[in-house]
């Protein structure tokens, strides 16, 4: 799921020439307050924004809208750091699940 979404937020870097990276206002927001305008999902982790139309929706799409030669944003809830350093977490919890933990 890391590697997805930073995949995805690379290959929207690359379609645009300026891509504006944005980080959310408030990181801690609903993760359903931003829903994407062409397939209705969620878009928790980050979304790409239209700055002509202002239009939403999730990073895999590249795109939102049909404007040419807009600057494209890309809200992250998290950096790139932040997100590797969140999945770390998550995984090694689930790896404590199971054994002994000596401590
Ligand atoms: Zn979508
Ligand atoms: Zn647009």
């Amino acid at each position: 799921m890391k590697d997805k979404e930073l995949g995805n937020r690379e290959k929207v870097m690359k379609c645009y020439d300026k891509v504006l990276v944005k980080p959310f206002n408030n990181p801690h927001i609903r993760y359903d307050y931003h829903t994407c305008s062409t397939c209705s999902n969620y878009t928790y982790l980050s979304f790409i924004s239209c700055m002509t139309c202002k239009k939403a929706g999730c990073t895999h799409h590249i795109t939102v809208c049909n404007c040419l030669n807009t600057k494209m944003v890309l809200n992250t809830r998290f950096t790139e750091k932040e997100l590797t350093e969140t999945f770390i977490e998550i995984e090694e919890d689930e790896n404590t699940d199971d054994g002994d933990s000596e401590q």
